[in-house]
């Protein structure tokens, strides 16, 4: 099945002020082995989809699954199990992603411990992921010695140990220069190409081009979408 999926998926908020309809039936399948790019203006619902699909939260109304694992079936405890097994998240900004006394092969064999890879295969895995994304050089660097594309590519790397189902991040160009951007799509394509799936809400053009995928919310609705630069159809 695909990484992650949604059917006519509804988020309200009560506010003082009164209901809030963040999300009004919203349809998405994320595939695997590709990036998919979340769009919309700010307001339109991004954040709410996205924290539904990282498994922070539940829907309304509606069916969503990670992993091929319905949440309105999970407890707050099953929703952090799926999240730490099956879900890697990527903040923008890159000193949030990491731990400043740890070096980026540390960062990597914690990462591998959390999600309970066999020691031997966590350093194959860390060694392979440092090659691929360009980081060897920095691999016994902690991340103040690091630059923030190196930061983010960590970052990445560290969501992608054990294999997790589903990458989310969020905005996750959104600190770095128009080079770093470029190297850290690069990047993201290196790890889409081994079978990750990456799902990514920006407003970066550079981002959006550089994915498989973009889905494009308006008034918490998907207004329209396009795979692999073909339009799909929205009703
Ligand atoms: P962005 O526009 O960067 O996507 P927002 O500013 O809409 O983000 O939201 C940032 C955070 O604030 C979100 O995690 C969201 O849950 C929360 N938030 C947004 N709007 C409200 C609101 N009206 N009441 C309470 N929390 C809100
Ligand atoms: P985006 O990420 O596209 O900016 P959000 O999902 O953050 O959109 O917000 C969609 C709508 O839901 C906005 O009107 C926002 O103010 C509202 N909202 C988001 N989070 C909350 C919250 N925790 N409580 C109340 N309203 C919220």
């Amino acid at each position: 099945g695909p990484a992650a999926r949604c059917e006519g998926v509804v988020r309200i908020y009560s506010s003082p002020t009164g209901e809030v309809h963040a999300l009004k039936g919203v349809d998405v399948t994320v595939p695997v082995g590709r990036t998919t790019a979340l769009t919309g203006p700010s307001g339109s619902g991004k954040s709410s989809l996205l924290r539904i699909l990282a498994a922070q939260d539940r829907p309304t109304a509606g069916h969503a699954e990670v992993a091929g694992r319905s949440l309105a079936g999970l407890s707050a405890r099953g929703l952090r199990a799926l999240r730490r097994r099956h879900i890697g998240y990527v903040f923008a900004r890159p000193t949030d992603n990491l731990l400043r006394h740890l070096t980026a092969a540390e960062h990597l064999a914690t990462a591998g411990r959390l999600r309970r890879v066999p020691r031997g295969e966590a350093r194959e895995e860390a060694d392979h992921l440092l090659e691929l994304l360009h980081l060897t050089a920095r691999a016994h660097h902690r991340p103040g010695e690091m630059s923030g594309g190196e930061q983010q590519r960590l970052a990445f790397a560290q969501a992608v140990v054990g294999r997790p189902a589903l990458v989310v991040a969020d905005e996750p160009t959104g600190e770095l220069d128009t080079a770093t951007t470029h190297d850290l799509l690069d990047a993201v394509r290196a790890l889409t190409r081994t079978g990750t799936s990456v799902l990514m809400a920006t407003h970066d053009p550079l981002a959006v081009e550089a994915a498989d995928h973009a889905l494009h919310l308006r008034s918490g609705t998907v207004a329209h979408e396009l795979l692999d630069g073909r339009r799909l159809a929205v009703v």
